[in-house]
């Protein structure tokens, strides 16, 4: 029995409209267009309610790392549903699966990261993060230290915090921005006007930290916050000096390098983190989506014994903590994911197999009229899409070119996300060659489509 045969695929949209506030959507606009109704997924593929079969380019949000349909990942969830669906961690309680995969967490960081603390979500994560940056400063006896930079364009969630540390315009714009909150440029050279090489820009945009550090007073400044490489802005790749200039920074003026892995983080990359691609040594990194790849929700902040044994040996009780902090049918399953990516070794064959075979046939986008530059880490990737190849200049922004091109691809049974006129994808690091043929060859057949209605 599918979901599809309660309800027809209309009846579905209707009650959908009339009852269901989806995140970060116009409802003015959903409703002149319908949902899309996702019924079920396997491996690399989603499947809705009309039997189309759609290559998932994103999986999920960033999050399916292991691809669908992994029963192994049903059965550690029902063993640990049925032994011990819910306890709380606080109150001196613990439960084997959370205990378990922090000492998991622990092998599979870098040796600073000894103690994990939980969250339901990547958000969550974040504000986390924050709460124990504020206080690691208090009790160093440096409660002046307030001020976290950020990156204009990063995404670090949507809660007040997350979306004040943030650096997009449209949330700010809703939600205000905290206190004790900066920003600075993001490392993106496409979007700059080009006349630095692309490692003296990346100099320069590190150097932006330095300087704001100076202006703030560097006796203010709490830490850094960045993901290795933006998603959510549009799989901003920065320039190799960029990352070894930031840790200089942070290292110079003492202050804490946090990175947002919530994306980056399990394998994205082609290593476990995106820290230990960068090769910057973090105090501090968030997770969440892969972490369970998904299947149920995980959040959590690793911390570093230069933070974790402050916390603890002067610390007392540090006044946070969530419900589903250590939630045992996520950990079960989050340990089960983690165990299928060591024994199938996703992440080694992302840096060594799958990855580079998938940046080969991306690459060759660039051949197409529409692409202004194409580039990929690990299954991490974007295309640049311009009126013009040979200035790169782009589209007015009024035709939405991305979004066109994004609708056009879901219709031919691909998706990839847009982000203004940038088509990004971060697909299963479970793909085979065979679906890397097909996204590749889906997306130039899309990209014709495109120019023909924007051409
Ligand atoms: C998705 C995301 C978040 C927010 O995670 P949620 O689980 O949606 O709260 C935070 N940071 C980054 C880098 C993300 O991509």
């Amino acid at each position: 029995m599918t979901v599809v045969e309660k309800r027809s695929v209309t009846a579905w949209q209707e009650l959908d409209l009339e009852h269901y506030l989806h995140p970060f959507t116009d409802h003015k606009d959903l409703g002149d267009k319908k949902s899309r109704i996702i019924t079920r997924a396997d491996g690399v593929y989603i499947y809705d309610a009309e039997g189309n079969k759609i290559l998932d380019g994103m999986s999920g949000l960033w999050c399916v790392n292991i691809g669908y349909g992994r029963k192994e990942i049903v059965k550690a969830a029902e063993r640990q549903l049925s032994e011990l669906p819910y306890y709380n961690s606080f109150f001196q309680c613990a439960n084997p699966p959370s205990i378990e995969l922090s000492e998991k967490l622990g092998e599979l960081t870098q040796p600073q990261f000894n103690r994990v603390f939980y969250t339901g979500s990547g958000s969550e994560s974040i504000d986390t993060m924050l709460k124990m940056v504020w206080r690691y400063w208090d009790l160093m006896g440096q409660p002046e230290r307030k001020t976290i930079i950020a990156r204009e364009n990063a995404y670090h969630g949507s809660t007040v915090a997350g979306a004040s540390l943030g650096g997009m315009a449209p949330m700010h714009k809703q939600g205000g921005i905290m206190p004790y909150i900066e920003h600075i440029q993001q490392p993106y050279w496409f979007e700059s006007d080009r006349q630095l090489s692309n490692e003296e820009f990346g100099l320069q945009a590190a150097r932006a930290l330095e300087q704001k550090i100076e202006k703030i007073g560097a006796g203010n400044v709490a830490g850094f916050v960045g993901e290795p490489i933006q998603g959510a802005g549009g799989v901003i790749i920065p320039p190799d000096s960029y990352w070894p200039e930031i840790q200089r920074i942070c290292d110079d003026y003492g202050i804490l390098l946090i990175t947002d892995e919530v994306i980056c983080g399990f394998g994205r990359l082609g290593e476990w983190f995106g820290a230990d691609y960068y090769g910057v040594k973090p105090d501090l990194m968030t997770f969440a989506k892969a972490v369970t790849s998904g299947y149920l929700p995980l959040g959590g902040v690793m911390v570093s014994d230069r933070v974790g044994d402050v916390l603890i040996e002067r610390g007392g009780e540090f006044a946070h903590g969530y419900t589903y902090s250590g939630h045992p049918a996520s950990c079960a399953v989050a340990i089960e994911n983690l165990r299928i990516m060591q024994d199938e070794k996703l992440i080694e064959r992302t840096r060594t197999e799958i990855g580079p075979y998938m940046q080969a046939q991306w690459a060759n986008l660039a051949e197409h009229p529409l692409v202004g530059e194409t580039r990929m880490i690990g299954l991490m990737g974007a295309l640049e899409l311009v009126e013009n190849k040979e200035t790169l200049e782009r589209f007015n922004k009024d035709i939405g070119v991305g979004t066109i091109c994004r609708d056009i691809l879901i219709n031919n049974g691909l998706v990839m996300r847009a982000v203004g006129d940038t088509i990004v994808t971060a697909p299963p690091l479970s793909m085979e060659r065979v679906h890397v043929d097909e996204q590749v060859e889906k997306a130039w057949k899309c990209l014709d489509l495109t120019q023909k209605i924007v051409g």
